[in-house]
């Protein structure tokens, strides 16, 4: 067997190791006689599972006692209509569009009351953050809200908005899990899982306790947060196989990783090797200002689109797979997440300076 290196954005690459633990457990879970994906989300050992899996949650991103953490579906994009129907208590919100899904996010959210833009990285093609300590905020926004990786444009943040009273709201989906988070500075943080954590098919949700109970009452059930964290996320059947990978995932990077500052040096490590190839020839070419570089999702371009066509598909051929860019922005994006191991990267640098080589 033969896996390839898979750049890609999402779903993408799980660690080995866990998927080996799955397939040494898929056909009897424990003593269980049955597979996770059979078992009833209320026998005794699918509520081990979970607990163990929110548990495992709280202790690798450090989540104070006055949070509480739930499993949705619907994915990330379902929490971009959760959040002004649970939170726009004011009828406002403020919004930084840095890119696609912080912009999809802030129209969804105009659906249910004003949303102030209060920054952009537009006028630039996304290629920048912008300084979160110049934004006029809305006094009586409800939150605001910021998309912390931007997995298409290949840009991240280095400091975030902390207004005093306003709660702060972030999608992680491209990075949660990258590197330590201080969860005090957020209201709700939530990411779908298929980027860094596990299979497609759940978002996670990481809400401060005063910000819950204020949904109006026409809020439909599966879309208020309270009424899933009211009952740790079995108010219905959950997305059962989802919070097992995310379980045995959260354990990996905990036990065998050594946790979220090791993963963050390992990755650090591993982008920087890109990105120091990009910067030492004139053939590829990152489009990002340097201090907002994403460590996850490294994008660049070669010449002109057609030698991007080749370069990619002579990459697939040699094992190297998913570097297309996303339609937006064209060119190639390596999305180098936690399960990527540091000889991927590596390997792909050899194969781009021997393409710049016998292409140049
Ligand atoms: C992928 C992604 C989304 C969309 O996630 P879905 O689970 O497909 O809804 C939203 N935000 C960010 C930052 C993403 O990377």
């Amino acid at each position: 067997m033969a896996r390839v290196y898979n750049f890609s954005a999402g779903p993408s690459m799980l660690p080995e190791a866990v998927l080996r633990t799955a397939q040494a457990e898929l056909l009897e879970y424990g003593t269980s006689g049955q597979s996770v994906m059979e078992m009833s989300h209320r026998s005794k050992y699918f509520d081990d599972i979970i607990v163990k899996t929110e548990a495992g949650i709280r202790k690798l991103l450090n989540v104070p006692d006055n949070y509480k953490i739930g499993f949705f579906q619907g994915g990330a994009t379902q929490q971009f209509a959760m959040v002004p129907l649970n939170l726009m208590t004011t009828g406002k919100a403020d919004y930084l569009v840095t890119g696609n899904f912080s912009n999809l996010a802030a129209k969804e959210a105009a659906k249910f009351g004003q949303v102030n833009i209060v920054a952009s990285s537009k006028d630039r093609n996304f290629t920048y953050i912008p300084d979160v300590t110049k934004v006029e905020y809305t006094p009586d926004a409800s939150y605001i809200h910021i998309c912390h990786n931007n997995t298409i444009f290949g840009t991240t943040y280095q400091q975030v908005p902390q207004v005093e009273g306003i709660p702060l709201v972030a999608d992680m989906s491209s990075d949660i899990m990258s590197m330590p988070v201080d969860v005090n500075q957020y209201g709700l943080i939530y990411f779908g899982v298929q980027k860094n954590v596990a299979p497609a098919g759940m978002a996670v949700a990481i809400v401060r306790e005063d910000l819950l109970g204020k949904a109006p009452e026409n809020v439909p059930t599966m879309m208020n947060y309270t009424t899933i964290l009211e009952k740790d996320s079995m108010y219905n059947t959950p997305p059962c196989w989802c919070i097992y990978m995310t379980g045995l995932v959260v354990d990996y990077l905990q036990n065998t990783m050594g946790g979220l500052e090791k993963m963050h040096e390992i990755n650090k490590a591993k982008a920087k090797v890109l990105y120091d190839y990009l910067d030492s020839q004139e053939f590829f070419h990152n489009p990002v200002e340097k201090e907002y570089r994403s460590l996850m999702n490294v994008t660049f371009t070669s010449p002109d689109p057609d030698m991007d066509k080749k370069f990619c598909a002579e990459a697939a051929a040699a094992g190297f797979v998913n570097l297309k860019g996303h339609r937006l922005v064209g060119g190639m994006r390596a999305s180098i997440y936690n399960a990527m191991p540091p000889e991927g990267v590596a390997k792909l640098v050899q194969f781009m300076d021997d393409f710049r080589k016998a292409n140049s």
